[in-house]
This record gives C-alpha cells, sequence and structure tokens, in this order.
C-alpha cells in the first residue's frame, strides 16, 4: 500500500516549520520516517501535508553549558550510540545501542523517537531517568520546557500539541558519583523490547539515592524508583538490590498472562541493571 495522496514540505528553518504546522490542514512532522513511514504506507495516519524537517540545520545541532547538553530533536540514534555529540550519560549511548538495527539507527532521530512514544521504546525511558526537559515550539504558544516525565501520557500519546515542533532535549551532563545500568529482553537483537530496565545508583561512600524506570511493562516509561526510599546512607554492599528489584516490579498493577511474563522479565532486567550499576556500571 502506498501513502495517501498529500502535500510534501521542505522547510529550511524553524520558522517555517512553525508556519506548516499552524494551519487548519492535518499536518505531520516527518524526520527519520522510521515509524511514520509504515504508518503512512499502512494509511494507518493520514495527513494532508508532510512536514519535512530533514533540511532544518538548526534541528541537528548540539549545545553544551555547564550543566546540561542540549541535543536537537534531529540528532540521530547513531550519534548517540558512537558518542559523536560529545560526552553523555553513557546510558543514553547504551539504549540507543538497542533500538532496531544499523539502517533504522542511521535514519532515526532522538525527536521522533520522544514524540512517537513507544511504550517499549529505550529513549523515552531513560529521559525519564535522566530528568531530562522536551523543548518544543509553536507559532501560538512559543517555547514550551516539559519535563521528560510529564511529556509521556499514554501509548503513542504525549502533551505535544498538533501544532508543536519538537526542537531540542535537555540532557544532564554526566555526574560524578552516579553509576548506570541499562537491560532490556527482546526476542532478538533490534526487536522491540518485551522488558526493560535503566537505573541509576548515586554514590557518594554510601548510596546517596537510586533512580529506575521501566519500560514495555506500562503505557508510558514507569518510574519505580519510589521502592527505594530505604536505601539512602546503606553501603551499597548492604543493600538488598535483588529484593529491592523484585519489590519495584511487584508494585505494578498486575494484568493478564502477557503482563504478568513481562513482569517477571522487568524483575530480571532490573535486577541486573542495579547489578550493572552497582559493580562499576556506564557513568
Ligand atoms: C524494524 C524497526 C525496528 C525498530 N526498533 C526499535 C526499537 O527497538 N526501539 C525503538 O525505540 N524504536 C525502534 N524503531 C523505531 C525507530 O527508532 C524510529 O526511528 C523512532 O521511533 C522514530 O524516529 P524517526 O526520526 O524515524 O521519526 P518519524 O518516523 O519521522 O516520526 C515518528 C513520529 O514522531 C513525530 N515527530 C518526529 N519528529 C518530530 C519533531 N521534531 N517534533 C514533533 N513531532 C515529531 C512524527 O510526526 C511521527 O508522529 C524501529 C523501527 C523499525 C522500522
Amino acid at each position: 500500500v502506498k501513502p495517501a495522496e498529500l502535500t510534501l514540505l521542505r522547510p529550511a528553518d524553524v520558522t517555517e516549520c512553525l508556519d506548516a504546522l499552524a494551519g487548519d490542514a492535518v499536518v505531520k512532522v516527518i524526520a527519520g520516517g522510521q515509524s511514520l513511514m509504515p504508518l503512512l504506507a499502512l494509511r494507518m495516519s493520514t495527513p494532508d501535508t508532510l512536514v519535512d524537517i530533514g533540511r532544518v540545520g538548526e534541528l541537528a545541532g548540539v549545545a553544551r553549558s555547564s550543566r546540561t547538553v542540549e541535543l536537537g530533536a534531529r540528532v540521530r540514534h547513531r550519534e548517540l550510540v558512537d558518542g559523536s555529540v560529545g560526552p553523555l550519560p553513557a546510558v543514553l549511548a547504551r539504549a540507543a545501542a538497542h533500538i532496531g538495527h544499523d539502517a533504522i539507527r542511521n535514519r532515526g532521530t532522538l525527536g521522533g523517537s520522544l514524540a512517537h512514544a513507544d511504550p517499549a521504546a529505550e529513549l523515552p525511558a531513560v529521559m525519564v531517568l535522566l530528568e531530562a526537559e522536551i523543548v518544543c515550539r509553536s507559532r501560538a504558544a512559543g517555547t514550551r520546557t516539559i519535563p521528560a516525565r510529564e511529556f509521556f501520557v499514554g501509548p503513542y500519546t504525549t502533551t505535544l500539541r498538533d501544532d508543536e515542533l519538537l526542537v531540542v532535549v535537555r540532557v544532564p551532563r554526566p555526574k560524578t558519583g552516579v553509576r548506570y545500568g541499562f537491560v532490556e529482553f527482546s526476542p532478538r537483537h533490534g526487536d522491540y523490547a518485551r522488558a526493560g530496565a535503566a537505573c541509576a545508583v548515586h554514590v557518594d561512600g554510601t548510596v546517596r539515592r537510586v533512580d529506575a524506570v521501566l519500560f514495555a511493562v506500562g503505557t508510558t516509561p514507569v518510574d519505580v524508583s519510589a521502592a527505594f526510599a530505604e536505601v539512602p546512607g546503606r553501603a551499597v554492599a548492604e543493600c538488598p538490590w535483588d529484593a529491592l528489584a523484585a519489590a519495584a516490579v511487584a508494585g505494578l498493577p498486575p494484568g493478564d498472562q502477557d503482563t504478568a511474563a513481562r513482569h517477571r522479565l522487568a524483575t530480571v532486567a532490573l535486577r541486573r541493571a542495579l547489578r550493572q550499576a552497582v559493580e562499576g556500571g556506564t557513568r
């Protein structure tokens, strides 16, 4: 099947993109096309106009401040994996390496993955873990900065408005004393995860804080950090990591057989991610 007839726009800058999104027509942004093209081909998405952001150079940039790295929406998965965008919390490269295959990572973009909001996708979960901020722009509302944890509201659903363009993702710079873990299970490498876990263990002599986010087990990334509330102040070796992982997943709403199977996988993924983090982890 081929996409329904539509108008293709190829704006040169963000202002032109926002003008295109501001009209009455049904308009969709296309970035890497790795998720949208199949939907167009199957006619599950039938916009009047497609706005191809592939020529908008300002969306591909990277800017650094003392505390954050601002990644343009068009930064590709491959750039996160190969580190060419500069030092980032290493959990990002680990997570991005699990997305599809080379051909998909060469085209797929950070902004596209976040806007698509697949509950089994890696990058939304990592952005929640890192407390990243998502910066969007529209002609009507100007610039909006949305914490990642408020951005994902359901399967394939975000707080992005139809006339908004995701422009930048603001990620904290790597911090000393924070170790990350990332583990996912999928039927084959490159497939979407059946269950996965990303965690950050903050250590300063003793454990100061643990953040953990699961994916592919709910309708959005699931923050289970509350399960680690008793950990601060304890020595790394004294924390019952496996029991904590089990308790974190046990707190999820139960479901059908498939949900139960995913929960079992998520427990193992979180256990292994925590072990990765405390045994050295990625910075
Ligand atoms: C075989 C295969 C396997 C895959 N496996 C995985 C996987 O394991 N994990 C995973 O996470 N993904 C996977 N993907 C999806 C892939 O990572 C996509 O690249 C990603 O989900 C979307 O990025 P994109 O740039 O291709 O976005 P597009 O497909 O171009 O767009 C996706 C959606 O985002 C919107 N959008 C894009 N950019 C913007 C923007 N700047 N502002 C506002 N809206 C925007 C579009 O309108 C569309 O709704 C797979 C894809 C394929 C084909």
